[in-house]
């Protein structure tokens, strides 16, 4: 983990020695990360986070975490009202939704995921408790966005992810795949898994998981209703 002092004067006391339980991220939102680095360590912008990470994995650091840094501004998260005194602020350098959003680079996510990792040494922020600026702040902020990969981060158990486990649901999933056509166990010797992965290969082959989802009941609900017209057009025709 590369880490590079970049302190930044917008900084103060967190109110009654509060120990921060709550990772709020963010993106730059400005066309450069030198701009991005500039406008944090500004004392005349007043705003700053504790950390910012550059697209190439490097890690600045501008607070120090037990200070209190000025990064969410009118905020409010399960009971906390302006929530810089009770959270870390973590910006990824993005040009966001005004200057040219676009996807966060893979050496910027593991940077992150290690950055958290090592928070959590020292602060033992739990999975509920890493929301983004966006809900923290909804009706000003739009980042880190859509294109933030929570749902690979959660299972880095940096934020959550809704997933319907298979083990919830596996005995309507087998029986609806198999209504299909789908070979499932007992009736044949591989995994439930495999026939969700090729299930969704063929049918969402954005998101081959192999793992079943809300989604792909949805997928799969809409493919029995076609096949259920098909059966009876067919019907039809035999009569
Ligand atoms: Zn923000």
């Amino acid at each position: 983990m590369h880490i590079v002092e970049r302190p930044s004067p917008n900084q103060d006391e967190r109110a009654g020695g509060r120990s921060p339980d709550l990772l709020v991220l963010h993106y730059t939102g400005m066309q450069t990360a030198a701009e991005a680095l500039a406008r944090l360590c500004d004392p005349v912008a007043k705003v700053s986070a504790h950390y910012t990470i550059d697209e190439d994995g490097t890690i600045y650091a501008h607070v120090p975490e037990e200070r209190r840094a000025w990064h969410a501004g009118i905020s409010f998260w399960a009971g906390d009202h302006n929530v810089n005194g009770c959270s870390l602020g973590i910006e990824l350098v993005n040009p966001g939704h005004e200057f040219g959003y676009r996807p966060f680079a893979d050496a910027q996510i593991e940077a992150l995921i290690d950055l958290v990792a090592d928070i959590r040494t020292r602060h033992p922020i739990q999975a509920h408790r890493v929301v983004g600026h966006s809900d923290v702040a909804p009706a000003r902020k739009q980042d880190p966005g859509e294109l933030f990969p929570w749902k690979h981060l959660a299972d880095y158990g940096i934020g959550l992810w809704p997933e319907t486990s298979s083990r919830h649901l596996r005995g309507a999933v087998d029986a609806a795949l198999a209504r299909f056509g789908y070979g499932i166990p007992p009736f044949v010797d591989w995994p439930l898994e495999k026939t969700i992965a090729a299930f969704q290969r063929r049918f969402r082959p954005a998101q081959v998981t192999g793992l079943w989802d809300h989604e792909c009941g949805r997928l799969l609900e809409s493919l029995l209703a076609l096949v259920d017209s098909d059966t009876s057009r067919m019907a039809k025709v035999r009569d």
